[in-house]
């Protein structure tokens, strides 16, 4: 039997200040692609084909808000998408191969959710730098053809301008704290793609024996 849990939904004013990171991400992004030269147009791949794993509840709860304002055909086609995602990528996965399935939110090349999609959507592609909770540096030199781009105008990748994502990273974090509050230490780690959030439905809080 599958025990009770309560779904986790954003209040208004995280979901604003969710919006406002992705905001500033967004900027941030478009100032950095024009100072490199580096725009999607024309580009002969299509990033919404790549796996990645998101790990925020946050997210997942921002994801849910924007699939709600979908109509409802739309809606049940996304999962009905998502759940041959889900099982497709795991029959890849079974093969030691990594996915590589369009994202059921795509629609004829756009993002169909594009107000709500995640943070790496927002991200990948320019080159980035990022310091770990652990002090730890890291830089990621972007996506194929921002890392052509760099080798023909830099003399190394590291002399191109590097977005730092560390604060708006550090304030996603104090929303995810502040949505998890004291429960926190109860939740598993999240490590889903778009297509499993979807499929599992909305996040959801275990409910304790006391409160049920
Ligand atoms: S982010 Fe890079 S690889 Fe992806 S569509 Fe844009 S230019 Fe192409
Ligand atoms: S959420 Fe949107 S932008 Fe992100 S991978 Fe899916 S279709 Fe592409």
């Amino acid at each position: 039997m599958s025990r009770p849990h309560k779904e986790i939904v954003l209040p208004a004013e995280l979901s604003k200040e969710l919006a406002d990171i992705y905001g500033a991400m967004e900027a941030g992004y478009d100032q950095l692609a024009a100072e490199v030269g580096l725009t999607c147009n024309g580009c002969p791949d299509n990033c919404c084909d790549s796996y990645f794993l998101h790990h925020t509840y946050c997210e997942w709860a921002y994801l849910w808000q924007g699939l709600r304002e979908l109509d409802k055909q739309q809606r049940l086609l996304i999962v009905e998408r998502a759940e041959k995602y889900v099982e497709e990528s795991r029959a890849q996965l079974a093969r030691q191969q990594r996915p590589q399935i369009m994202c059921p939110l795509n629609m004829e090349g756009l993002c169909g959710l594009y107000k709500h999609r995640m943070l790496v959507c927002r991200m990948h592609g320019i080159p980035a730098t990022m310091t770990r909770p652990d002090g730890q540096s890291m830089r990621f030199p972007g996506c194929f053809r921002c890392q052509e781009i760099v080798k023909e105008k830099y003399d190394s990748p590291d002399d191109a301008p590097a977005m730092d994502r560390t604060p708006l990273f550090r304030k996603m974090v104090a929303v995810e704290s502040r949505l998890l509050g004291d429960k926190r230490h109860l939740m598993p780690r999240v490590k889903l793609t778009i297509a499993e959030m979807i499929v599992q439905g909305p996040p959801a809080l275990p409910v304790p024996h006391c409160e049920r």
